[in-house]
């Protein structure tokens, strides 16, 4: 697969060199260039989810990756359901919340261990992946590459902005794994990531790579479950995407590039509506994020809409005939989740931040497809609270839920991190 900087299209990239370098010189993203299209969508969508899945990413990457590897990579990444819920007539549920981690961010990081793991065998080095989060990057990517031979792995995640839950997934694993509770907002966290791989020395030094949704291995990987929404709804839906840093947009938004049924998306975001705002007035104006209740949706400077920004060309009314958009303050997500648990679904404030807005923007006829993206057991102080649920741990909570944190607190300065990495 070719890809080209999203900044110069003259720096370009082979699939191998994207994921170790993450992001491109100059600070420009990697997108594939030119997107391939499949011309037998419908034998696609006949085939079961790991078959599909593993066709598809190998016609993104057979040019540098056998058969037999993508196979071996999707079958033990990709290895868990993908159940579609019928919430109501024409309306359903894709969770992509089964993994090991509990939220859809397991498809990305899983699939990227695998394939770094691929990508640098036999070349000796020792790799730090360096990565910030606003809740669930942290523990799928930690899981991911625990105990993966060569790697270590850095989480800095904004210190009192995650959940109890959320920070002991990743935050009490140990082995290769080292966790930063950085004084600041998940923006500073993202700021300190991009400033570590702007240093070129600490970067050449620790062989740095990123897990974050920057890296394409991961958005790749997402591109397989909007095939399964629509092989098990039918009709090409409206997609509701509930949108943080825009990763998973940008996924769908190439799978429906690649031929794809999909009438439309429908970007759905908390009070941080930077690309809502956009698409209504065509002024892109990032700020500072705020906290909400959809706490990994607190993103004020989405990075991957410059991928986005780069599929369109920048063409603002073809943004606007694919992307529908609507975002929800706390008091209507709650509303949402009431809504959902009324009829019978229990969920979670990030899913329900996509029913609310796919609920204002579905039109008469139109199927649609919330994208479920995290267990509601993860946010259970919020459901207990919302809506005087009590939610069971599933095992994988039980787990680590009285495991010792062992972060250790981090200014929000990068000299700071610059020492403690080295
Ligand atoms: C990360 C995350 C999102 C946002 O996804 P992006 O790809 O960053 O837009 C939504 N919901 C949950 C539960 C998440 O963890």
């Amino acid at each position: 697969m070719r890809l080209v900087s999203t900044r110069d299209s003259r720096n370009r990239a082979t699939f191998a060199q994207a994921i170790r370098s993450g992001m491109a010189p100059g600070g420009g993203l990697w997108v594939p260039e030119p997107v391939p299209c499949f011309r037998d969508v419908q034998g696609l969508l006949a085939l079961d989810f790991q078959a599909r899945s593993a066709e598809i990413l190998h016609r993104f990457l057979g040019d540098e990756f056998g058969r037999a590897e993508v196979e071996e990579a999707v079958a033990s990444a990709l290895n868990f359901p993908v159940p579609v819920a019928r919430v109501r007539e024409r309306i359903f549920a894709l969770e992509l919340f089964h993994g090991p981690t509990l939220a859809f961010k397991d498809f990305g990081a899983r699939f990227l261990a695998r394939m770094l793991a691929l990508a640098s065998r036999g070349d000796g080095r020792r790799r730090t992946v360096l990565t910030a989060t606003s809740g669930d990057t942290g523990a799928a990517v930690a899981s991911a590459f625990l105990g993966l031979p060569g790697f270590q792995v850095v989480v800095l995640y904004p210190a009192g902005r995650v959940s109890d839950l959320q920070e002991r997934q990743f935050a009490t694993l140990g082995d290769n794994v080292r966790t930063f509770a950085v004084e600041g907002s998940f923006d500073d966290c993202q700021a300190l990531v991009k400033a570590a791989f702007g240093d070129a020395e600490l970067a050449a030094r620790l062989g740095l790579t990123s897990a974050n949704s920057i890296n394409v291995a991961r958005l790749l990987a997402q591109v397989t479950y909007y095939f399964e929404a629509v092989a098990r709804v039918g009709a090409a839906p409206v997609i509701a995407v509930p949108s943080g840093n825009f990763g998973n947009l940008y996924a769908g938004l190439l799978a429906r590039r690649t031929g794809l049924p999909v009438k439309a998306f429908a970007v759905a975001t908390n009070a941080n509506a930077t690309v809502p705002d956009f698409l209504e007035t065509g002024v892109y104006r990032p700020r500072p994020s705020v906290a909400t209740l959809s706490n990994a949706m607190d993103v004020g400077a989405p990075s991957n809409w410059e991928r986005i920004h780069a599929l369109f060309q920048g063409d603002l009314e073809a943004m606007r005939g694919a992307l529908r958009h609507g975002s929800l303050t706390d008091e209507e997500t709650l509303a949402s989740l009431r809504d959902l648990h009324a009829g019978g679904y229990l969920s979670e404030p990030h899913a329900a931040v996509a029913h609310g807005v796919l609920a204002r923007v579905l039109g008469p006829g139109e199927t649609g497809v919330f994208l479920a993206t995290a267990h509601p057991a993860k946010f259970r102080e919020t459901l207990e609270r919302g809506l005087g649920l009590r939610v069971p741990l599933p095992p994988a909570l039980a787990a680590v839920k009285d495991r010792p944190v062992l972060s250790r607190t981090l200014p929000s300065a990068f000299a700071a991190l610059r020492e403690e990495l080295l």
